[in-house]
Order: C-alpha cells, then sequence, then structure tokens
C-alpha cells in the first residue's frame, strides 16, 4: 500500500485551524505524510464546523464535488471529523456517501487509527455516544495524545512569530442558537502547568506572540496544587515567561468579563490591548431569548470599565440578526448598541436555525429572509463605517 498522504481543509473558527495543525502533528508522529495540496493526497480530510447552515452546506457541496476524482481513483479516502461529524452522526453517510471516515471533535486522537481502517477498507467511525457527558473524556484524550508532540508548525500560522493555545474546550452557557455545547461537549480547562509549559516550548522554538483560545475563554478555571486558577491568573503566569512579547485571548463572553481580568489590560503589559466580546444583540428581550445572561446595559458596563484601564483598547464583536422575534425596534436598539460602543470591528451573522438547539426547537424562525438581509447589510455598513472612522483596521491586528 501507497505511504498516507493526508491533506485537511478547515472550516470554521479558530479553535479549528488550530485543531488542524494538533492533528496534521499527531497524523505525522504516526508515520503520515501531511501535503499542501489535495492532488498530492490519498486522504482527504475535512475538519467541518456546525456553527452555521451556510458552513455545513459548502462542506457537503466540496465532498459531493469529489465524486469523479474517487471513481478515478477508488483508493482515495474521505473523512468527515469535527463539529458536523457529532451534529449528524452516521446520517453524514446517507448525505455524503462518499465519506469513509467519520469523527466527532473529541476523538481526532484516533485518526491515525481510522485512517489506517478506512484503507484497508474496514468501517471508520469515532463519535461520543453520549455526546455532552462522553466529550470531556474524550477531549482528554485528545490532549494526551498531543502532549509532548512537537508543534513546530504552529509557528507558520499566523506568522512564523505568532501561535495559538487551547486553554479550554467545549462550552456550558448554551445560547439557544449555538450547537456547540452539543458538539464540543462540556466546558474543560486545561491544567495550568500544562498550558505554561506549552507557552514556554513555544517561545523557546521562536513565538514571541501567543493567543490563548477557547469558546468562552474568560470562563476558564481550573484547580492545581490546591489553588484555584482564573485566566487573570493563566495569563499574569503566562506573561512571566522570558521572551514572550504579546499575549491575547480570545473569545470573552460578556456574563464573564470579571474586575480581575479587566484589570489584567491594566497590570499586564504584554496583553494585547485588544478584546473580542461578543454581544450578539443590543435589545435585553433578545438577549434573553439568546440565554446570553446579560443586559444590553451591562455590556457597556463591562466595555466602560475595559476602557478605563486600557484607554484605546479595541473592541470587536460578533452580532446575530433577525433571531427569532426580532421585531423592528429590538434591531434598533442592535444599531443603537453598536453607536455607542464604537466597535473596532464586528462580524455580522444572520440567523439561521441550528437543528438541535433551543431556538430552532422553542421559536419560530419568523424573521422574513428579505429583512435578515436589509438587517445585515445596515448594521454592517454601520460598524464598518464607524470602524473605518477609528482608523479602520486596528495596528495589532
Ligand atoms: S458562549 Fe454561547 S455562542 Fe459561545 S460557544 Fe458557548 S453556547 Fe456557543
Amino acid at each position: 500500500m501507497d505511504p498516507t498522504r493526508v491533506h485537511i481543509t478547515t472550516y470554521g473558527c479558530q479553535m479549528n485551524r488550530l485543531d488542524a495543525d494538533l492533528v496534521a502533528e499527531v497524523l505525522r508522529a504516526s508515520g503520515a505524510e501531511v501535503v499542501a495540496a489535495p492532488p498530492q493526497a490519498n486522504v482527504l480530510l475535512f475538519l467541518t464546523c456546525s456553527v452555521r447552515g451556510h458552513a455545513e452546506d459548502r462542506v457537503f457541496s466540496n465532498i459531493g464535488a469529489l465524486g469523479g476524482r474517487k471513481r478515478r481513483r477508488p483508493g482515495l479516502v474521505i473523512g468527515l471529523l469535527g463539529c458536523m461529524a457529532q451534529q449528524f452522526g452516521e446520517e453524514i453517510r446517507r448525505r455524503a456517501p462518499l465519506v469513509d471516515i467519520v469523527c466527532a471533535p473529541g476523538r481526532l486522537a484516533e485518526l491515525p487509527d481510522l485512517i489506517a481502517r478506512a484503507r484497508a477498507g474496514a468501517e471508520a467511525t469515532a463519535l461520543d455516544p453520549r455526546r455532552r457527558q462522553a466529550g470531556a473524556e474524550a477531549f482528554a484524550a485528545l490532549d494526551e495524545a498531543l502532549d509532548g508532540v512537537e508543534v513546530r508548525r504552529l509557528l507558520g500560522r499566523p506568522s512564523a512569530r505568532e501561535a495559538y493555545v487551547t486553554v479550554m474546550r467545549g462550552c456550558d452557557n448554551f445560547c439557544t442558537y449555538c450547537v456547540v455545547p452539543n458538539v464540543r461537549g462540556p466546558e474543560r480547562s486545561r491544567p495550568p502547568h500544562s498550558v505554561l509549559e506549552e507557552v514556554r516550548r513555544l517561545v523557546g522554538q521562536g513565538a514571541r506572540r501567543i493567543t490563548f483560545l477557547g469558546q468562552a475563554v474568560n470562563q476558564y478555571a481550573a484547580e492545581e496544587d490546591g489553588r484555584r486558577w482564573d485566566l487573570a491568573d493563566l495569563v499574569a503566569g503566562a506573561a512571566e515567561t522570558p521572551d514572550l512579547a504579546r499575549l491575547s485571548f480570545i473569545t470573552s463572553h460578556p456574563r464573564a468579563m470579571t474586575e480581575r481580568l479587566a484589570a489584567v489590560f491594566r497590570d499586564v503589559p504584554k496583553v494585547v490591548p485588544y478584546l473580542h466580546m461578543p454581544a450578539q444583540s443590543g435589545s435585553d428581550a433578545v438577549l434573553a431569548r439568546m440565554n446570553r445572561g446579560y443586559t444590553a446595559g451591562e455590556y457597556e458596563q463591562r466595555v466602560a470599565r475595559v476602557r478605563t484601564l486600557r484607554p484605546g483598547i479595541a473592541i470587536e464583536s460578533d452580532f446575530i440578526v433577525g433571531f427569532p422575534g426580532e421585531t423592528a425596534e429590538d434591531f434598533e436598539a442592535t444599531v443603537d448598541l453598536a453607536r455607542r460602543v464604537r466597535f473596532a470591528g464586528a462580524f455580522v451573522f444572520k440567523y439561521s436555525p441550528r437543528p438541535g438547539t433551543p431556538a430552532a426547537e422553542r421559536y419560530r424562525d419568523d424573521v422574513p429572509a428579505a429583512e435578515k438581509r436589509r438587517r445585515h447589510s445596515r448594521l454592517l455598513a454601520l460598524v464598518k463605517e464607524i470602524a473605518r472612522e477609528q482608523r479602520s483596521v486596528p495596528s495589532h491586528l
């Protein structure tokens, strides 16, 4: 049999992109070659995202387009990994019959074995059967598999001097529109010593800027040697690493923006003056239906506090427009919030119901598509204009 040559296509968030790099290292450690272009590969892996329907549609269409290549090369193995695998489960094989490997995000450490099985023509599925409960154990296996794996490739992304470190996985917030708690399992923070060791190792390999990643990164909470650690402790600990120049963390949940964490922007000079803290809406009624756990006023208070502690900090947000029940007044409240806060940038998304989420089960998707598009364009134009007025792209990005 030919040596295993793998190509990985990644969709979705930064955590997925980091997982792709880590998966590549696990595969290399198992003797596989990771190639840069799909035609060189005999195993095509798709690391997927379920957060938006549009991303799922792209995955199905990209895999569907491989029919001709698979017919010409019967030994070609196609793997669908990550959130969509967990979200759709075995149904994936009906929707995308070309798929040979189905692997949930928490079971990526098993990929070398799954690839070997698929290449031998055997069944290759690894899902978390108990979903949320299984997630924590499965991610522990992934961390263990990655422990000690050479991570030099991370230094190539996003630049030779920058590296990402996942400090927590999963989420317990249950925002009603979001699939993450189901597909990525319960919130689980990595032990502080393991994170700090990884930071030292990456800096030893040449990284000068580190970004901590987590779905709600500021909910980081761990206990080690009888001491409790939050994200402020972890940031302060990492900042002591000699030769590390800059440190940042994404994504922060407004509810968990504590005074202790806000203070790191003032007290830890290595922390970059940048905060990504999604508001999602400016309407308290919509925020309540989204189960976000704060009001627009509380959001603004947290922004104001951070700006007092670090004047000039660039604050970015995400917004969802057209959430079920969002009235014209609710949308205007979002526009007003964006005007008042003056974000350095924002991602604006049109709501689409995700199967299995509370919002999809509880609420009717009642904002017409044309109205969603109108709200999306209007808010996007506003945030772009404000960002431009503030010299558009912040210098740290
Ligand atoms: S905080 Fe909300 S939106 Fe973010 S991952 Fe958790 S459930 Fe999803």
